[in-house]
């Protein structure tokens, strides 16, 4: 909070005496001269570029910002704004005394490598730089392992991989040694591509920096598969795993539509938000039920999840179900008497709530309805996670690559990059860190989900839901009055 200012800007009112406060907020990035007032800046070396004659006039005035809300109602303030992403006129690093680096960390997810790509390309043919060191094996690469050089010839074909040429781990964030190991090497710009763990790695870096008064550039790009980031319109990644998710979803169709009372579960990725789950069933039309973390389900009893698979059983003879890896936590760590584990960044591990629905649809309707069914149980997740960006993802992956090296080079630190409402922003790290976005409930997108699959909004066990539900959605509830619940 810290890092961020924010200033109300009064205006006047058109036809009107009265100057009115619109409530517009700025939040913005720390920049070098923040604490190095007497850096001297530079002509932006895009000036000489064949690429960018064309457009110099649409080098982006610091002065220029992104609206966080696109629709703003009557008399209602103008909330909160973002310093817009691109290049600048004049940059803060003279291009031969860039040393740059680039990190990942956390998961794997689709477009890593490209994303490494276009900075190391972006470097290159845009500033000039061509010092780039890439980190192995993520934050404790930094003090641990060795290091490549990352030139535009040695990164020409990685955006056609999955995973990370750099490599990856969990754990291991020592800031100290990170940011000793930063000064020794002479490193002043830091990429640094990586969840939300790594955001708040990032942020720690930035802020010792800051403290020793360092010229180094601290520049985030947010990966998560999940789309769980807030603020941004969408990470990275997120529209290859919907479009390799509906291979496993029509896998799962195709194999329960061959058998008499069908029935297919389909784990997809979602730890704390259901994006994947939600967009991929959307985009699938043959998913009859999808379940995520923010809806909670229940199994037994009127409007029940087991009332639901007989009845399209008898009415279709076979269906499928898409589950996101976080649906249904509690119920799975209950029956297997577990306590929580933690991975080695202190992340909660999950446990597999697809085997666990599996065995409880098998054992409700064999054991106990006597109905023999065909359960296929299909867990693609690694799959997914594996596979390189689609071309969506490859142009978008290119644009937060080339808007963090502007960032980077034009002195600003202590930022991640990302679209808000389809423009790309400078936003302050902690924004992005302090909360996750989810699904709503109350929003249209889970509203049409329902209308397109038809499948129980399970709200008709009051004192179950009650429990489980957010307050928003049960003042939303109670507002409307659904006798139900
Ligand atoms: P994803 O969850 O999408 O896989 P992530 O970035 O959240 O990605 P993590 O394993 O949680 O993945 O974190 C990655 C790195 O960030 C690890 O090296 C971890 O030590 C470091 N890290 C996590 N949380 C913090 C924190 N609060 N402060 C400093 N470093 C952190
Ligand atoms: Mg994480």
């Amino acid at each position: 909070k810290q890092l961020l200012w924010r200033h109300n800007h009064p205006i006047r009112a058109q036809n009107s005496n009265h100057t009115i406060d619109d409530g517009f907020e700025l939040e913005d990035v720390p920049h070098l001269t923040n604490f190095l007032p007497d850096l001297p800046s530079y002509p932006n070396p895009l000036h000489r570029s064949q690429a960018y004659a064309i457009v110099k006039k649409t080098f982006v005035s610091p002065e220029d910002v992104v609206a966080h809300k696109i629709v703003v109602q009557k008399n209602s303030p103008r909330g909160v704004h973002f310093r817009r992403a691109g290049p600048r006129e004049r940059v803060y690093f003279n291009s031969e005394e860039v040393r740059a680096c680039i990190v990942t960390c956390g998961g794997l997810c689709p477009g890593i490598n490209t994303v490494i790509r276009e900075i190391v390309c972006g470097l290159n043919y845009m500033y000039g730089v061509d010092d780039i060191l890439g980190i192995e094996g993520g934050y404790r690469g930094f003090y641990s392992k060795n290091t490549m050089q990352l030139t535009p010839k040695t990164v020409n074909d990685i955006h056609k991989r999955g995973g990370t040429i750099l490599r990856t781990s969990r754990g291991g964030h020592d800031t100290n040694k990170i940011v000793d190991n930063i000064q020794d090497r002479g490193i002043n710009q830091v990429y640094i591509i990586g969840g939300d763990g790594t955001q708040k790695g990032a942020a720690a870096i930035y802020k010792e920096v800051e403290k020793r008064g360092l010229k180094v550039a601290v520049a985030g790009i947010p990966k998560t598969i999940d789309n769980d980031i807030a603020v941004i319109d969408k990470s990275f990644g997120f529209d290859t795993a919907v479009e390799e998710a509906q291979r496993a979803i029509n896998a799962a169709h195709v194999e329960v539509e061959s058998v008499e009372n069908g029935v297919g579960i389909v784990k997809l990725m979602g730890r704390y938000s259901g994006f994947i789950a939600m967009i991929a069933t959307l985009a699938s039309r043959d998913v009859d039920c999808c379940l995520i973390p923010e809806s909670p389900f229940y199994l037994e009893g009127q409007g029940g999840l087991f009332e639901f698979v007989e009845q399209r059983l008898k009415e279709n003879g076979h269906m499928v179900i898409v589950l996101a890896e976080g649906a249904g936590q509690e119920y799975v760590a209950q029956s297997m008497h577990v306590v929580d584990g933690k991975d080695a960044s202190g992340n909660r591990l999950l446990l597999d709530v697809g085997l666990w629905l599996t065995q409880k649809i098998k054992d409700h309707f064999m054991e106990v309805q006597k109905m023999p069914i065909n359960l296929k149980y299909i867990d693609p997740t690694y799959m997914i996670r594996a596979i390189p960006s689609n071309a969506s993802d490859n142009v978008y992956c290119t644009l937060l690559a080339q808007s963090a090296v502007h960032g980077a080079m034009a002195g600003y630190t202590g930022f991640t990059v990302g679209p808000v409402n389809s423009r790309h922003a400078y936003i302050p790290i902690a924004r992005v860190t302090e909360t996750q976005n989810i699904v709503k409930l109350t929003d249209r997108m889970w509203a049409r989900l329902l209308a397109s699959t038809n499948q129980p909004s399970f709200l008709h066990n009051s004192e179950m839901m009650k429990e489980k539900l957010d307050r928003e959605t049960l003042d939303v509830i109670n507002e409307m009055k659904i006798n139900s619940i």
